[in-house]
């Protein structure tokens, strides 16, 4: 098990195993617009992980990354995946689904709660403690530190395990079907957020 840093796509050589993809990103901050794409984060859930980091003025051209995301043959994992495809069609100009959202399997099944967080969904189902701690650290810095690139690996590492667990509280309670009817529709939803609705439910009659 190891985390592999690459700098601005992966390798043409890394061999991920078939089978769903998990992904992550971070960025300068939460509007697409204004603050730039720094790191996108991969595991095929076999125990490594690669982080592919991008610089200040980046091209984003990344080819070998852009094939493996934008493969419509290959489910990626998300946690909040409303976010990470939105930012990555900003930047890297591709819709990286199909795709699963493990935040919004949760609040379709975890409905006696409203903490939805990867921490809170790592702990409960799979009974294991994960840090947060660099969450808001600075991802745009030339060099990202052991912790930073532990903390990045992290958010990755657990998605084919949840995924697995949702899978079977979905069943349960009668849900898959809506489920994946929602993960359908997440890309047209983050396209929303980019094209200028980020708030606004425009299924709703008013506002
Ligand atoms: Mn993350």
């Amino acid at each position: 098990m190891a985390v592999h840093l690459h700098e601005e796509d992966l390798p043409a050589d890394v061999g991920f195993a078939d089978g769903p993809i998990a992904v992550d990103t971070e960025a300068m901050g939460l509007h697409p617009g204004r603050d730039r794409l720094c790191l996108v984060q991969l595991s095929d859930g076999k125990g490594d992980e690669h982080l592919v980091r991008f610089g200040q003025g980046s091209n984003f051209s990344a080819p070998n990354l852009k094939r493996l995301l934008a493969d419509p043959n290959r489910l990626k994992l998300y946690h909040f995946a409303r976010f990470d495809v939105g930012i990555m069609q900003y930047y890297l100009g591709i819709m990286a689904a199909p795709l699963y959202c493990t935040r919004t399997a949760s609040r379709l099944v975890r409905t006696y709660t409203d903490r939805h967080g990867l921490k809170d969904l790592v702990k409960e189902l799979l009974c294991l403690e994960i840090s947060k701690q660099q969450q808001t650290s600075d991802w745009g810095a030339a060099e990202l530190s052991e912790a930073q690139r532990e903390y990045a690996a992290s958010d990755v590492r657990y998605l084919h395990a949840l995924k697995d667990k949702l899978d079977e509280r979905l069943e349960r309670e009668g849900r898959t079907a809506l489920a994946q009817a929602c993960f359908d529709f997440l890309p047209a939803r983050a396209l929303l957020d980019i094209a200028g609705w980020p708030e606004q439910d425009i299924f709703a009659h008013d506002g």
